[in-house]
């Protein structure tokens, strides 16, 4: 048997669903590229029509194509077998090697959020400390915060003492309680504005963690889900997928709404 005889003239891998013959042309493809009850030719450069009532199963082809299939699963149950006789020999390396693999995985998704978060913080520092330097090479230049002379400010502050310990109350103390409440006001704001200036005058912060953190989405979770009802879910996924067949790349994703919630199993209660 020649795999040739059985390539789709479409698809040129072997059959995968029953092989039709599209009528009037003559080729052979897999059928299940004939999607709709009529369609155009996928092959023919002119673009007819074909109706799928018209296409037909050659018997010759059809045999061969089930034998090839039959042999085909002979093969892989063969390879099935040997797997299940060596896993008979010792199961409990089965079981070790399954669970490894995700365990494996398990730490390794664990070291990824490691870094992540390690990449995270080490470029908030990574900024912040690239201010640092950056302020701490302006003070040389900073001539207001240079020149500020505590001595002079100290004067002032007597003066301002000064002002608050004459006794007599007269209409010039109210100016000049006032004027010298404006003076310290400046002077605060003076000193304000050279500290600040020696960061750059920027509120530096780090927003604050936000709960409730959805660890579940941010890091990945672990599902649990029945083999064969996943299989059976994504099965109904691939029909209507239009003409170019996406059998070769089968996946069988755990379904999340499959989740299996694990319980403690509860004790019989003796009465
Ligand atoms: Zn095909
Ligand atoms: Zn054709």
């Amino acid at each position: 048997m020649h795999e040739q005889d059985l390539k789709c003239s479409y698809c040129q891998e072997i059959f995968k669903t029953l092989p039709t013959t599209l009528s009037p042309c003559g080729w052979v493809i897999c059928s299940h590229h004939i999607n709709f009850a009529e369609i155009f030719c996928p092959i023919c450069p002119d673009n007819h029509i074909v109706l799928r009532k018209n296409c037909l199963t050659t018997k010759n082809i059809e045999i061969k194509y089930l034998k090839y299939n039959v042999k085909d699963s002979l093969e892989k149950l063969d390879v099935k077998l040997e797997d299940m006789n060596q896993i008979k020999k010792d199961p409990e390396h089965y079981v070790n090697e399954f669970f490894g693999e995700l365990i494996n995985k398990i730490d390794i998704q664990r070291e990824r959020v490691k870094l992540l978060v390690d990449n995270h913080f080490d470029e908030i520092l990574k900024k912040a400390k690239a201010s640092q330097s950056e302020c701490q090479n302006r003070v040389k230049s900073n001539k207001n915060f240079n020149d500020f002379e505590y001595k002079e400010f100290k004067k002032k502050v007597e003066t301002f003492q000064k002002t608050i310990s004459e006794n007599q109350i007269s209409i010039e103390s109210l100016t000049n309680f006032k004027n010298c409440q404006a003076d310290i006001e400046k002077c605060f704001s003076y000193i304000n504005e050279l500290k600040d200036s020696l960061t750059d005058s920027k509120i530096f912060n780090i927003t604050p963690i936000k709960y409730p953190i959805d660890n579940d989405d941010l890091f990945g979770k672990l599902l649990v889900s029945d083999k064969k009802i996943a299989e059976n879910t994504s099965q109904d996924n691939f029909i209507n997928e239009g003409l170019k067949p996406t059998y070769s790349h089968q996946i069988f994703p755990i379904k999340i709404n499959q989740r299996k919630v694990i319980k403690a199993k509860r004790h019989p209660t003796t009465h």
